[in-house]
């Protein structure tokens, strides 16, 4: 049992560095803590923002290097090192391609907006790339049962996997979404040969075909991935990392690496602890939504314990998530809350933020005004009858294809709340009845018009991505003002932390005087984000965690990725 690399972790980062690790002649081996392979990235969108990508140029959209690095350089605030944003800039694409070669390709969505339309850099759509739909059938039934299966939220009717553009098409009530829908369920019903193995789609999209394919790729090369195989810390001589400790089968064992270690073992949103120590209170770990039990941070422990620099501790990839009955963990919500006919306020009835803007400031903005009224942390999001006839939220249907009296009778009071009149929500919430009803009049003024003149919603490229085409003159504003209206909760959380160990553009770990800790490698969240305390695009956090997994596979192999654009280092942005 020689190996040279080992990778902690079996989320896409760690994938993909034990794959290219393999393909560039070391013997990898992969180590996971759980019974299931691919943590919070197999239940991902499985997005990955690429700027400069090869499909931007053939749908038509200008990018460039210097427009890309000035933009995340913005975005970060001058928390993340210039030479890790261009390493960043300039590999994303080598990424995408890599993952073609190994068998999970990409296609670039031409109209997802950046997040931060504003900024200088940004562009309205062509960076975020969205996996092309994996055939189950390439992992076969064994490895789709080792697959950490998707978020009930991201099936149709529980079952059938729907990928980027057609959730896009069927919330945007495009025409064609009817025959999309329909293709999706006879597609699946009639596949009886593979419905009669498991109830679980043939047609991976998302994250699960991300980490299906990189998991099929990792199987077709026969690379150990050893589960329920829990690090608990690093082992280093002459001041290199040369192997790690393990909780495996009921015994610490130790396991030696030629090279080095790779550690990709998430962030620490499931230690209360330690989001008590770094993140703005109030918090809980059951706020997340990534896989219980899974993400506490062990490796981040284990880096700091090598003395490795800490960094970005107190943020994380924030959005507001609400919780479903039964359900393990705990739903974001991503969308909905862009669709015309809802509003977000806090206890006082009041609006406080731009209900369509990106997730994490739409969570920094709940820590903010809960700050300033003691009432945003649960805050509420509240919607009308046409609202809730025509568009899903959270995990109800649109009412016109499933009516109230079809739900589940516990959801009353645990998943949505519902008044004859605005008043009587109120009353249900606690909410103030003057406040609720006056922004309800305010937002059916703001419809009329096509202006928020309080939060601008609707007033951007990203705003409208999520919006109803149908709807003028803004799509993402309409009158709230047909009873029965209905609320949901909605609670300050996140898909992950993106605080930890610190790394160069290799991804090699610095320690606290910023000397690389020789044969210690990061990515993912386990590592400091590359993106500062910011969310330039979808797909910031997988793009990140799989680009540096080649770069520090390059360097351990001694083939380091040279900068091409060092002039761009330290310019004025
Ligand atoms: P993970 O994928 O969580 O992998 C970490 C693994 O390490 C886990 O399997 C865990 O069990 C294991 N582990 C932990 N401790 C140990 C230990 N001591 N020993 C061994 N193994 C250990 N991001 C995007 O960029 N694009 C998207 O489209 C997107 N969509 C999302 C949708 C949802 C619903 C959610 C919840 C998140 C989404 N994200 C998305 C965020 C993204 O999924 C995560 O940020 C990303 O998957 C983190 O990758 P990771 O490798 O750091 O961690």
């Amino acid at each position: 049992m020689d190996y040279d690399l080992i990778v902690v972790g079996s989320g896409a980062g760690a994938l993909l560095a034990a794959i290219a690790a393999h393909d560039g002649g070391l013997r990898p081996l992969v180590l996971e803590k759980t019974n299931l392979v691919g943590g919070t990235s197999a239940l991902s969108g499985g997005g990955i923002w690429i700027p400069v990508n090869d499909d931007m140029a053939k749908a038509g959209i200008q990018d460039s290097t210097d427009t890309a690095f000035g933009y995340v350089k913005r975005c970060a605030r001058g928390l993340a090192s210039d030479r890790r944003i261009l390493a960043y800039v300039e590999t994303a694409r080598t990424l995408a391609r890599t993952l073609a070669q190994i068998g999970v390709p990409y296609r670039c969505m031409p109209h997802y907006s950046d997040y931060y339309p504003g900024t200088e850099g940004a562009l309205p759509g062509g960076r975020t790339m969205d996996p092309v739909d994996f055939n189950a059938g390439r992992l076969g039934l064994q490895g789709l049962e080792l697959l950490r299966p998707t978020n009930p939220g991201q099936l149709i009717l529980g079952r059938m996997q729907i990928n980027a553009f057609e959730a896009r098409s069927m919330l945007a009530r495009e025409r064609k979404s009817k025959w999309v829908l329909m293709w999706i369920m006879a597609r699946y019903f009639l596949d009886y040969p593979w419905r009669s193995k498991t109830r679980r789609d043939r047609r991976l999209t998302g994250g699960q075909a991300l980490v299906g394919g990189l998991l099929a790729a990792a199987r077709a090369r026969k690379i150990p991935i050893w589960t329920e195989t829990t690090l608990q810390s690093l082992q280093q001589k002459d001041g290199r990392v040369c192997g790690v400790t393990v909780l495996r089968d009921g015994q610490i064992q130790p396991i030696s690496a030629a090279k080095g270690v790779l550690l990709a073992a998430g962030g620490f949103e499931r230690n209360q602890e330690m989001r008590e120590r770094h993140l703005p209170q109030p918090t809980n770990q059951a706020w997340t939504a990534t896989p219980p039990g899974a993400n506490t941070g062990d490796a981040i422990r284990a880096g700091a314990d090598m003395g490795a620099q800490l960094h970005l501790m107190e943020h994380t990839w924030g959005a507001p998530t609400l919780a479903v009955p039964k359900e393990e963990k705990f739903r974001a919500m991503f969308v909905e809350r862009s669709l015309p006919g809802c509003m977000v306020v806090n206890g006082r009835g009041e609006r406080f933020l731009n209900e369509s803007g990106p997730y994490p400031e739409f969570q920094q903005a709940m820590f903010a005004n809960h700050a300033k009224t003691g009432s945003a942390i649960p805050a509420w999001i509240v919607f009308d009858a046409r609202f809730r006839a025509n568009y899903p939220i959270g995990p109800m249907m649109p009412a016109s294809a499933v009516p109230d009296s079809r739900l589940r009778k516990s959801w009353l009071g645990q998943v949505y709340w519902k008044g004859e009149t605005l008043q009587e929500l109120a009353a249900h919430i606690g909410v103030d009845p003057q406040g609720l009803a006056a922004s309800a009049a305010r937002m059916t003024q703001f419809a009329q018009t096509g202006k928020d003149l309080d939060f601008d919603r609707g007033g951007n490229s990203f705003d409208r991505y999520y919006g109803d085409i149908h709807v003028h003159p803004n799509p993402n504003l309409a009158p709230i003002n047909q009873g029965p209206f209905y609320a949901m909760q909605l609670w300050p959380g996140d898909i992950g932390t993106k605080g930890g160990l610190l790394t160069d553009e290799d991804a090699r770990v610095l320690d606290t005087q910023g000397q690389a800790i020789e044969g210690l490698y990061c990515v993912g969240n386990n590592a400091a984000s590359v993106m500062g305390p910011s969310y330039p695009g979808a797909g910031s956090t997988l793009g990140p965690a799989m680009t540096f997994a080649l770069r520090a596979v390059a360097h351990l192999r001694g083939q380091s990725m040279a900068l091409q654009r060092t002039d761009l280092l330290d310019s004025a942005v």
